[in-house]
């Protein structure tokens, strides 16, 4: 067995990037470091104190959210954050699982859990309202959960910590450039201020590969759902999971390439979006009446006719 590159114990993993042999502490370093640089840059670059602050962290039981959450609290020590982790059961079967293994987790780490019932608090589910709009499933899913998210963030004056990875960041960017998507080119970052009525929001695994995710998972016995939602095939991202995932086998280090020029040299290029009030929620929009209001009155008058 190899020995680690830090210390005299045996090495339990290769990290992605650098490429070297690590001890389970020392792996597991390795991956705070990564979310730590993230903390440093909302602390000094953005002046946000995350002392005695409060992080929502959105959770869905997948490896990624379960990885984040293990992370952030294993440096809460240093930061004197606190967490509260948050599932929306969107109605959709596979996250009944995924509500279990985050219940699980949480009692694992003293954390409670907060489950926000979407059927309850709003009336509706994912399928129900796929239903009735035109739009793909994911990109509803998205604009809902991220609505919710806000709003419950808005209301506990807390902070959003999502789980969004290196490779995640890097399939939006190359499809969107290839669409010429300029709204979602302007709209991705990994860290957005806080403004009216929108909580501050920070992905603090931008800089992680999956594939450290799943060691980091594995070494540590780290249990995740590994259920797939029912719309798997409509996820647009999923041929560019594939064509980047093989580019990075033979290319080691393009997924990050990719986001770093992506982020240094393009996104200060955008113009900014001009943000106002929906006329219904208050809550910051583009237009008039913001998706979210636009999507939820068309449920109700559907629900009205029936
Ligand atoms: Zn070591
Ligand atoms: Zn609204």
């Amino acid at each position: 067995m190899e020995k680690c590159h830090y210390c005299d114990n045996l090495a339990e993993a290769t990290s992605w990037s650098p490429e070297i042999p690590l001890c389970l502490n020392h792996f597991n370093r390795y991956m705070e470091k990564k979310v730590e640089s993230t903390l440093k840059n909302v602390i000094y670059n953005y002046h946000v104190t995350l002392e005695g602050r409060r992080l929502l962290v959105a959770l869905s039981g997948g490896k990624d959210s379960m990885a984040l959450l293990h992370l952030l609290h294993s440096l809460s020590l240093k930061y004197h954050y606190t967490l509260m982790p948050l599932i929306i059961d969107l109605g959709l079967p596979h996250l009944h699982d995924g509500i279990t293994i985050c219940k699980k987790n949480c009692r694992n780490l003293g954390l409670e859990l907060q489950i926000y019932d979407l059927k309850s608090e709003e009336g509706f589910t994912i399928p129900e309202l796929i239903e009735i709009d035109g739009h793909t499933p994911c990109s509803i899913c998205g604009l809902i959960k991220r609505y919710i998210l806000n709003k419950i963030a808005v209301e506990h004056n807390s902070i959003i910590v999502m789980g969004h990875t290196l490779n995640d960041y890097t399939y939006r960017i190359l499809r969107a450039l290839s669409l010429g998507d300029m709204d979602t080119l302007r709209r991705l970052s990994y860290i957005l201020s806080q403004g009216k009525r929108m909580a501050m929001r920070f992905s603090p695994l931008h800089d992680t590969y999956e594939i450290d995710i799943c060691t980091f998972l594995r070494i540590n016995g780290i249990e995740y759902s590994h259920a797939i939602c029912p719309y798997n095939d409509f996820r647009i991202y999923n041929p560019y999971r594939r064509i980047m995932d093989s580019l990075e086998e033979i290319d080691h280090g393009v997924l990050r390439r990719l986001k770093r020029t992506f982020f240094r040299r393009l996104k200060p290029t955008a113009p900014k979006v001009n943000l106002r009030e929906c006329k219904i929620c208050g809550y910051p929009t583009t237009s008039e009446i913001c998706l979210f209001c636009r999507i939820k009155n068309l449920w109700m008058k559907r629900k009205a006719k029936a």
